[in-house]
């Protein structure tokens, strides 16, 4: 788990945006969050309508799993997530 002191900004301040065309619940944000704000899940059907072709295609094939927030709040905005990401799915967004 990485150390938290990594992260530069107070919790809160910017919060995780998924991009639900590109995750494939590879699970490595769950990983390296060292607060705590991912998990892996069924991504909610409600979530899944506004996808493009592509991303239903790829949702299915990968069971509908995918990176969900439980913890958005926490993050510290230290980057990590985003390096690990191999889907270049996650981008951080000022709340
Ligand atoms: S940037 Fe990513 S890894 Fe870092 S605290 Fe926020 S969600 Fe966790």
């Amino acid at each position: 788990m990485a150390n938290s002191t990594e992260c530069k900004h107070e919790a809160g301040t910017f919060l995780p945006v998924i991009d639900r065309n590109r995750c494939e619940g590879s699970g490595d944000c769950v990983r390296v969050c060292p607060v705590g704000v991912y998990k892996v899940d069924s991504l909610p059907k409600e979530m899944r309508s506004n996808l493009s072709i592509k991303g239903k295609i790829k949702g299915f094939a990968h069971r509908w799993q995918q990176a969900l927030l439980v913890n958005a709040e926490a993050c510290e905005a230290c980057g990590l997530c985003i390096k690990a990401c191999p889907e270049d799915a996650i981008t951080l967004a000022r709340a």
